[in-house]
């Protein structure tokens, strides 16, 4: 049931605060693709590198969050979207606590990751698609989903018998196709550091 009497406590140190005390702006990477595509292995390979840089990160995966947050929800649409919006409320609150966040869910409505990027300012929220395509997911199939699937044994299944809505303009573009997962990740830890998020170098000090 909604609180009404509740009043949003303004807290005395300010995301500002702990952006600086940490050496990096704040922010959500939030990866979209396929079953398969790549995210949790390239969003795991980020996060290893910006750790390596000392940066303070933090990876909320989408099937270890279904165990505990999100247990309680299933796949249909209201779901989705529960699951949607509890992910992105948590994630800006860690931003809000000054880490890099990313997310890895396959995400494949584009209104859903409005409302993600919704709760946070432009600046703060990066999308990364993980464009692989179908049928290379597939034949990866690392979780056997697909071949369920094909099979009928899980329905509205993303890129089968439901729709994946790519994004149009992603703050990155990953291909994933011929690329080894090192390549992958160095892509978004090089857009961090162009983009003054993180130090331009492991050993260089962050303005
Ligand atoms: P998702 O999280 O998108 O469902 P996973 O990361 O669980 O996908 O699985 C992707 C699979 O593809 C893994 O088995 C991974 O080792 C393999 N793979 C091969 N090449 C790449 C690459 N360049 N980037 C990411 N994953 C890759």
């Amino acid at each position: 049931m909604k609180t009404e009497n509740t009043v949003w406590h303004e807290q005395h140190i300010d995301k500002q605060q702990r952006a600086e005390l940490k050496q990096q702006k704040p922010c959500l990477l939030w990866y979209t693709g396929l079953s398969g595509s790549g995210k949790s292995t390239i969003a795991n390979a980020v996060d290893a590198m910006l750790f390596e840089r000392s940066c303070h990160s933090y990876l909320l995966d989408g099937d270890n969050v279904r165990h505990g947050l999100n247990g309680d929800l299933g796949f249909s649409d209201e779901d989705r979207v529960e699951n949607i919006r509890r992910i992105s409320e948590v994630a800006k609150l860690f931003v809000d606590a000054g880490l890099i966040v990313s997310t890895a869910f396959i995400s494949p409505f584009r209104a859903d990751r409005a409302l993600a990027a919704s709760k946070l300012a432009s600046t703060e929220f990066i999308e990364v698609f993980i464009d692989t395509p179908i049928e290379i997911c597939e034949q990866r199939d690392p979780k056997g989903l697909y071949k369920l699937a094909r099979a009928g044994e899980i329905k509205d299944f993303t890129g089968i018998d439901s729709a994946y809505e790519a994004p149009e303009k992603a703050q990155i573009h990953i291909n994933t196709d011929g690329k080894s997962v090192e390549q992958c990740a160095q892509q978004v830890v090089d857009y961090l550091a162009e983009h003054g998020i993180i130090a331009k170098s492991k050993a260089a000090s962050f303005q």
